[in-house]
């Protein structure tokens, strides 16, 4: 690379700690873990091509590849301490650098979270971030603690639904087109994903199972249903959905609020009795919260309408989503 690996690093990527006893330089990083509290580590990749397209702004990748993972810790109900960043470049690009870096360090500043690591190679493009969290011990959320007869929720932007970043994937294969801000709104669901981490904490104590929605809802759901050893049974008809979603065709709509991907909600369970509790918990986070379901004692998924009525005909191709 033109510019040293370490002139590099010093260049983007160190930043004086605050929180961390140590940070980019050592040959390790050192983090304070408080009493009585768990570490919640995650990693997430973001590979060229098949998580991102070549031609996504750098400062919209450098955000998303932070906000997949600070998703992850979201689900777990986890505040978020630091994070490492292992990147692969093809080239030591300055000006792709510092749009990455921009913002990758925005969504870091929003979360009080700073990055004390990594490693650089030359290579293909891929970013690979590990994040760092804490949580009371014993408090996590899993996909393992929910119960039959819990409330299916997933949240959503206040305004907005689920299914938008499918919607934009959709355009860029060419398969619909949109207008010019229509197809703005949903790029920026793709590209700039907000994690649900208020809500996550919010949810300690009131949630029995939570995970986010990054492969698809219902792919995810049975996620949930595999480790919880039950089924549900969701209103297909009760998704949150985006004006510019709920104009497309009906099979298209569901095709991408319940099989879509890359949405980064927080799908959770909780019991009924806790209903307004939830709702005041995603009003402070500043997120919308939709019931879309029931988890029940039979194992599989029972795919509705807005009458009850099954829909596992029409989408026979969801089957692979159930339980058993
Ligand atoms: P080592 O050879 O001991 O693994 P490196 O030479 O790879 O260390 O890295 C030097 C320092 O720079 C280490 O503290 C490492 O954590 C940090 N570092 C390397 N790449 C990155 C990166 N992309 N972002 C942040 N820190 C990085
Ligand atoms: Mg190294």
């Amino acid at each position: 690379m033109a510019l040293g690996e370490f002139d590099l690093i010093a260049k983007f990527f160190k930043r004086p700690v605050r929180r961390a006893a140590l940070g980019v330089g050592d040959d390790c990083a050192l983090l304070n873990v408080a009493p009585g509290m768990q570490l919640a580590v995650s990693s997430d990749m973001l590979v060229e091509g098949r998580h991102f397209l070549s031609t996504v702004a750098p400062a919209r990748l450098g955000h998303k590849a932070l906000a997949v993972n600070l998703s992850d810790l979201a689900a777990c109900g986890a505040r978020p301490l630091a994070f490492t960043l292992a990147l692969s470049l093809p080239r030591a690009d300055e000006a792709f650098l510092e749009g990455l870096a921009s913002g990758l360090f925005a969504l870091a500043e929003e979360h009080g979270i700073e990055l004390v690591g990594g490693d650089t190679t030359a290579g293909p493009l891929n970013l690979c971030i590990t994040v760092f969290g804490e949580v009371p011990a014993g408090q996590a959320l899993l996909r393992s603690g929910a119960r039959a007869g819990d409330d299916l929720w997933v949240s959503h932007p206040l305004g907005g639904g689920i299914g938008d970043a499918r919607l934009a994937l959709e355009v860029f294969r060419g398969r619909l087109t949109l207008d010019g801000r229509d197809f703005e709104n949903v790029r920026h669901a793709m590209e700039q994903p907000r994690p649900r981490v208020a809500l996550g904490q919010a949810l300690r104590g009131l949630a029995h199972s939570a995970i986010d929605v990054s492969d698809g809802l219902l792919g995810d759901l049975g996620h949930v249903l595999r480790g919880s050893q039950l089924g549900a049974r969701v209103d297909a008809d009760a998704l949150p959905r985006s004006a510019v979603l709920a104009a497309q065709p009906r099979a298209l709509q569901l095709e991408c609020g319940l099989a879509g991907g890359d949405d980064y909600e927080l799908l959770f369970s909780a019991p009924p009795a806790r209903r307004e509790a939830v709702r005041a918990a995603a009003h402070a986070a500043g997120v919308g919260v939709a019931r879309i379901g029931e988890l029940q004692a039979e194992p599989g998924l029972r795919l509705v309408d807005g009458y009850g009525v099954p829909l596992q005909a029409e989408f026979a191709s969801f089957d692979h989503f159930r339980s058993a």
